[in-house]
């Protein structure tokens, strides 16, 4: 029986991987998806086959209560509100790597002191993915809008940090599992967790969440060592590796270390006066839009959460089209951590079946831009501010950007005069070449599209 058990947990490894690779391209990601949730079906099934376990009553509540509301809020989620979901799965993961090290604690049977070192990692690594994830969680949920940030800050958190690795280590050094200790070890990590993504905010988020992402797979490896369990060892380390290139991208194109992401002050949410702009915004109909793409020879589309919001993806797919069929050249520039979520652009415009080839990323797309007739901007807003790139004083000052303000005309689609996560002021919207499209993105594109269809 045991070999059949390491055989399916083996399987189910292996489904793991497959999936992961599915996923990396939109136009398998689905059934990549398909074939890890099958891996995860073959684990969770065969550990109920594991010698010696107990409690079967309860893991079948507990999959059944956890498995109705994950169907039921999976189903509900609103596309826009996915990376919120992610960022609450992602900490439950690093909660399920704590309880399970808070247990294995409190009974105490270790083998090794290897296992019990290791037990003790993934509960302090994964407590703290549970509560930051929490908090990254209320942040892109709109819950917590200002980062929260007092003078000693640092030095209080690194007491904090100290607190819980000096009481893991009291814990692995005595091998005594006194529950005072356990406790203050698990009220520490988890207070870490809140008090490290407190701070952050602003543009930084991309960066925290894949970071959390990568320390829950290390929380949830460590742990299968503890239960002698290969399937959490192989996912986690698959997650934990992957988490960790994710975290290194979004760090690049945000470019920033990940020290200083955790760190500085960058990215404080609100206006200060360091960005804020000089000039007006200057209004356009779509009609007139409508006619600066028709005529265009090229045009580059820029999408950013606000596409997302409006379900846009759809409409732009047929102005691309109608553009296409009238001999411009249409791109799309993808910006990394445009949207809420690694990849949210790619999704979505995957969904409208906008070809992959017509999709460029950041390095590509920005010579571009000085021989580009019309930048059609819908949804986006931090993503292409050029404060990034001209005021040192600006909170994100130093991001790389889509230059979409070298382009010879741009065409911003947004409602208002709503800032970006960032919550830092647009220079772009006050460029000379700049006219605002205003309306919800979905509405003004069908006006762009019987604005071509007119002529
Ligand atoms: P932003 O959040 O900077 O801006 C979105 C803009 O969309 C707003 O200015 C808003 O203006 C507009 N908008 C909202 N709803 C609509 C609508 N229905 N129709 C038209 N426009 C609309 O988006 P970007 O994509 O440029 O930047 C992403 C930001 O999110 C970055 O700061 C990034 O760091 C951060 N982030 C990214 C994550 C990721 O992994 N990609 C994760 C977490 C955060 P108005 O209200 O006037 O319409």
């Amino acid at each position: 029986m045991d070999t059949l058990i390491q055989i399916s947990y083996f399987v189910a490894a292996f489904l793991f991987i497959y999936g992961l690779k599915r996923m990396s391209s939109p136009l398998t990601a689905r059934d990549g998806i398909v074939w890890a949730g099958v891996g995860m079906l073959v684990a969770t099934l065969v550990t109920f086959f594991y010698p010696g376990m107990e409690n079967l009553v309860l893991m079948t509540t507990a999959i059944f209560v956890g498995g109705v509301a994950a169907f039921w809020s999976g189903k509900r989620v609103a596309m826009t509100d996915m990376p919120q979901m992610i960022a609450l799965y992602n900490g439950m993961g690093g909660g399920a790597a704590g309880a399970i090290a808070a247990v294995e604690l409190l009974r105490g049977e270790f083998h090794s002191q290897t296992f019990l070192t290791l037990a003790v990692l993934g509960g302090l690594i994964g407590s703290v993915s549970f509560s930051g994830s929490l908090i990254a969680f209320a942040k892109l949920q709109g819950w917590l809008q200002r980062p929260l940030r007092f003078p000693g800050q640092q030095v209080f958190n690194i007491l904090v940090l100290l607190v819980a690795v000096g009481f893991g280590a009291l814990l692995v050094i005595q091998g005594e599992f006194s529950g005072t200790i356990i406790l203050i070890f698990f009220v520490a990590a988890l207070a870490y967790g809140i008090l490290m993504a407190a701070p952050i905010g602003g543009a930084d988020m991309p960066v925290v969440i894949s970071l959390f992402n990568a320390l829950t797979g290390l929380a949830v490896a460590f742990e299968g060592f503890v239960l002698n369990n290969a399937a959490m060892i192989i996912a986690g380390t698959v997650v934990g590796s992957a988490g960790t290139l994710l975290t290194q991208l979004m760090a690049r194109a945000m470019n920033r270390s990940i020290g200083n992401v955790l760190f500085s002050s960058f990215g404080s949410s609100g206006s200060t006066e360091a960005d804020s702009v000089e000039g007006s915004m200057k209004p356009i109909d779509a009609v007139d839009a409508g006619v600066m793409m028709a005529y265009a020879e090229r045009v580059v589309i820029i999408p950013g959460y606000g596409m997302a919001v409006a379900q846009a993806q759809h409409k732009i797919k047929e102005l691309m089209k109608m553009l296409l069929d009238r001999g411009v050249d249409v791109k799309f520039a993808i910006h990394p951590v445009a949207g809420r979520m690694p990849g949210h652009m790619n999704v979505l415009l995957a969904e409208a079946d906008v070809p992959y080839e017509r999709l460029y990323d950041l390095d590509e797309i920005n010579p571009v831009f000085p021989q580009t007739d019309v930048a059609l901007v819908i949804g986006a807003n931090d993503v292409v501010n050029p404060m990034a790139r001209t005021n040192p004083d600006s909170p994100i000052y130093g991001m790389p950007i889509l230059n979409a303000d070298h382009a010879k005309n741009v065409i911003v689609i947004k409602r208002g005069q709503g800032k970006g996560f960032s919550g830092v002021e647009n220079a772009l919207f006050f460029g000379d070449n700049t006219r605002m499209l205003y309306g919800d993105g979905q509405a003004m594109v069908g006006e762009l599209i019987e604005a071509v269809k007119g002529l």
